[in-house]
This record gives C-alpha cells, sequence and structure tokens, in this order.
C-alpha cells in the first residue's frame, strides 16, 4: 500500500473506531484531534499535507486556535515553515495592529472574531490553511479574509476531515482554491460514518 493511501486508511479507521457521531451533523473525534492528541498520527498527517503541497511555494501555515494547530505543527516541520494560529480573542491592546475576521460556529453556535497580528502575515507570504474539519466553511472563509488583508497569496486549504455533506468544500473549491481533504465524510446518518471513496492514485 502506498504511504498516502496507508495514512488515509489509518485516519478512517480511527474515525471509525474512536468518533462518536454525536448527531447527523457532528463528529466528535476527541481521542485523537480536538482533546487528547495523537502525536504519530498528527507526524503521518502534517507529512501528508506537506507532500500534497509541496510544490506550492509556502512559507507560512496559517491555521485556527486550538484544534488546527497540532496538524499545522506537523506540517510546518517538514514543510520548514512558521506556523500562525489565528486567535479567538481579540487582545484588548494593539488592536490596530491586527488582522481581524469573524467566524461562526455551527457547532458551538457563536461568533468569533478572529485575529491576526500584523507581524506574523505579510505581502510576501504564500500560504497554506490548515484546519481540523471543514464543515460549512466559515472558519477557512475567515482565515482566507486574513489572508486576503494581508495581500498575500494563498496556496490552497487542508482539511483533516471534511464532511462533504455540508456546503463549505463545494464553496471554497469554487472561488478556484485547492482543497485538499484526508477524509471525506460522506454521512453521519444513522449514528454511522460512510466516507466518500476516492481514487488514490499510488
Ligand atoms: P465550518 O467553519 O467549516 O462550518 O466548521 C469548521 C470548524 O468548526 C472547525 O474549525 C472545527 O473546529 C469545527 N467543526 C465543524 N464541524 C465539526 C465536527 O463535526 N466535529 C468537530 N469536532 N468540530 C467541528
Amino acid at each position: 500500500m502506498g504511504r498516502e493511501k496507508e495514512l488515509v486508511e489509518l485516519l478512517k479507521s480511527k474515525i471509525v473506531q474512536d468518533g462518536k457521531v454525536l448527531s447527523d451533523q457532528v463528529l466528535k473525534v476527541d481521542t485523537f484531534l480536538n482533546h487528547q492528541i495523537d502525536p504519530p498520527l498528527m507526524q503521518a498527517i502534517g507529512e501528508e499535507f506537506a507532500m500534497r503541497f509541496k510544490e506550492g511555494g509556502i512559507t507560512k501555515i496559517l491555521t485556527l486556535e486550538s484544534s488546527g494547530i497540532a496538524p499545522s505543527m506537523m506540517a510546518g516541520l517538514v514543510l520548514g515553515v512558521p506556523v500562525v494560529f489565528a486567535r479567538k480573542r481579540k487582545s484588548l491592546t494593539l488592536v490596530d495592529h491586527l488582522y481581524t475576521a469573524s467566524v461562526h460556529s455551527f457547532t458551538k453556535g457563536e461568533t468569533n472574531e478572529v485575529s491576526v497580528s500584523k507581524d506574523f502575515l505579510k505581502k510576501e507570504d504564500t500560504v497554506l490553511i490548515i484546519d481540523d474539519f471543514l464543515a460549512n466553511g466559515q472558519a477557512a472563509l475567515g482565515l482566507l479574509d486574513l489572508v486576503e488583508q494581508a495581500e498575500a497569496k494563498v496556496s490552497g486549504v487542508g482539511i483533516v476531515i471534511e464532511k462533504g455533506f455540508q456546503p463549505g468544500g463545494e464553496m471554497i473549491r469554487k472561488q478556484g482554491i485547492r482543497v485538499e481533504s484526508l477524509a471525506i465524510i460522506a454521512s453521519l446518518e444513522n449514528g454511522e460514518v460512510k466516507f466518500v471513496e476516492e481514487a488514490i492514485t499510488e
């Protein structure tokens, strides 16, 4: 089995074995991604993102605290670039030195202002956006907004788990942005995880 396929199969089996389907819309993966973190799995995920985006001329990875940090760190290590995480709480000082965007979280039912210091996103940067989940696309759109404000370039979006039955992936791909999702879920109905099966060339 090719290395890429191996990682994808490992991730899918982790999702099936350890994931908890909370509703038709929400999957909980607290045992390896969102609370407890599985370092070897994150390392393999980081290597996979780095491999898929290695031609992108990436100078920086941008993610959202806190669950995007672990996979981003590992990809940053392999690509040899810094990782910046957008903060969900605005610091009370230096507000005018921040790029900010609004992100509505459908899992939490709240809207957060996310922000990044102008020191860490520059016009010269080519940015890879990484996040744990892609659902309605609001988090990714917020991060894309921050990159746009900095007048930097976007190389693409790397997602650990995309829920393909929600509209975010299609919306972002339609904008001409490359989205690479390691596992794409077709449905969470009846408490069961079904994946979108995609041909992987080895
Ligand atoms: P979106 O902004 O695309 O609607 O949702 C993406 C964000 O919401 C991710 O940063 C992730 O933290 C959270 N999220 C969305 N769907 C799920 C889910 O099914 N499970 C978990 N654990 N987080 C999710």
